[in-house]
């Protein structure tokens, strides 16, 4: 377009629905650098071109600004934000704290379906090995 040097880009991008185990196929719209929107991937093997209502807004939580994105900590009682260092060591004590006084399973971790795998993997390895619980489980089973 002419005297227009921003236009912005197009694309798709193939990927998995995040929202529960079915592992629907995704092609997110990307629009220069954000996402835009959610198409069904018609030869997935899995959805064959469908999708239920929570995978049509998949890429809608990215860019949310009800997101978190920086560490916060509970002071009297209201969030504030911090460093990245004091938010893990205060998660860090309350849970030692927990576990020391009442035990390991008095502790349950709860992994999130905007996580990758991986993450969610690391997730119960914090909670079998580090503190000694099976109490683990997943927002897409809840
Ligand atoms: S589109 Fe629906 S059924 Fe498919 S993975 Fe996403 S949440 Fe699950």
């Amino acid at each position: 377009m002419a005297g227009n040097d921003k236009e912005l880009s197009w694309r798709l991008v193939p990927s998995t629905c995040v929202y529960c185990g079915t592992g629907c196929g995704v092609l997110l719209e990307v629009t220069g650098d954000r996402l835009t929107g959610t198409l069904p991937q018609k030869d997935h093997p899995v959805s064959r071109g469908a999708l239920c209502i929570k995978g049509w807004s998949v890429h809608e939580f990215v860019h949310s600004p009800r997101r978190l994105t920086k560490p916060m900590i509970r002071k009297d009682g209201e969030l504030v934000e911090t460093d990245w260092d004091t938010a893990l060591q205060a998660a860090a004590d309350g849970l030692a704290g927990a576990r020391d006084g009442y035990g390991p399973d008095s502790v349950g971790f709860f992994a999130s379906a905007r996580c990758t795998n991986e993450e969610n993997y690391l997730l119960q390895k914090l909670a079998r090995v580090a503190v000694g619980t099976n109490n683990v489980d997943h927002c897409a089973r809840l």
